[in-house]
């Protein structure tokens, strides 16, 4: 499903997915992990991808950074703009140096991104060197600096630690001070507090908002909670099964959910502006990605659900000013 998004007199975003699809050939058969995915982030956007696991959050993440295992994935559709320029189209070569320098990640698990046997200094020092062509000693400072910037205490004794000697909470400061380590314009943070206590989880999340602000980028957040952006995000994307289902500015989106996915999300979090004292969880489960449903891929757990939501999927429309939601209950004439 190919998505045009209206966006008026704004200017140009700084990333913007174009009907984005990624599908994986596997021995059991074929598995669509997103499918006609568009959306745009523009300069100094934070944009929430919101979405239970198994949504594609996270394949796009990797899709938009080109870290898509290739065989057995691929990207098999749409386009992926950056900076103007289409990123399926690059060199590897270029697209290696991009990453890092414009485009930084920040992954669920430090540890998958950190290197045990290494010290933390010397990994955000390489990177430093590597990228921004420091000396040794520069790079050094350089790493205290970003140490310091993000909340490390004591940075010049810590620097020479290796990462098991940090709390999980400290290891996430450690990954963003290594994202942040090239003045990227772009940060794509997936799911950096999930495995992390929630009073930790807050702290992490407001870090980050700040390091967008004082380094001036775009950032991209994935999360399964939409609880965790309800403050942070200025635009909110949620996913499910593949597709993009809602899209809209946050406080609208909050306000005037329009998907059914969306309100069983915001009705399975916590609210203080409620006096409910019950949460009510989506039923059932996503679908198999291997053989998802007709029509609408949530119908089966859709209370809402009519006939014409089991054939035919639903498209993607405005239901007001920058607001769009994918479900027949909304835009049929
Ligand atoms: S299209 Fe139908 S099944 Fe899907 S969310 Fe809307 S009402 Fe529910």
């Amino acid at each position: 499903m190919k998505t045009e998004l209206k966006r008026g007199t704004m200017t140009e975003p700084v990333l913007a997915l174009d009907d984005l699809s990624v599908r994986f050939k596997l021995k059991r058969g074929e598995l669509n992990a997103v499918d006609g995915v568009s959306f745009a982030v523009h300069r100094r956007e934070t944009f929430g991808l919101v979405g239970e696991s198994g949504s594609g959050k996270s394949v796009t993440a990797r899709a938009i950074m080109r870290l898509i295992p290739t065989p057995p994935g691929e990207i098999s559709r749409g386009q992926i703009r950056f900076e103007g320029r289409n990123l399926l189209d690059l060199p590897d070569e270029e697209m290696r140096s991009l990453r890092g320098k414009r485009i930084a990640m920040v992954f669920q698990e430090p540890m998958s991104a950190l290197n045990p046997v290494y010290k933390v200094g010397t990994q955000i020092g390489d990177a430093v060197r590597t990228n921004l062509g420091l000396g040794k000693a520069e790079a050094r400072e350089r790493t205290i600096e970003l140490l310091s910037l993000v909340g490390i205490p004591a940075p010049r004794d810590r620097i020479d630690n290796y990462v098991h000697e940090f709390s999980g909470g400290m290891r996430q400061r450690v990954m963003l001070a290594m994202a942040l380590s090239c003045n990227p314009s772009f940060l794509i943070a997936d799911e950096p507090t999930t495995a992390l206590d929630v009073t930790i989880q807050a702290t992490i999340l407001e870090l980050i908002t700040r390091m967008i602000e004082k380094f001036d980028m775009s950032l991209i957040f994935i999360t399964h909670n939409l609880g965790v952006v309800a403050h942070a995000c200025d635009t909110i994307g949620v996913m499910y099964a593949s597709h993009l289902v809602e899209l809209g500015p946050r406080k609208e989106l909050f306000r005037n959910p329009q998907h059914p996915y969306t309100i069983g999300l915001l009705n399975s979090i916590p609210r203080l502006d409620t006096r409910s004292k019950h949460l009510t969880p989506i039923q059932g489960s996503v679908c198999s990605m291997m053989s998802p449903p007709a029509g609408c891929k949530f119908h089966p757990r859709c209370a809402q659900a009519m006939e014409i939501c089991r054939r035919e999927m639903p498209e993607f429309r405005e239901v007001a000013p920058g607001h769009y939601a994918a479900c027949h209950l909304h835009g049929r004439n």
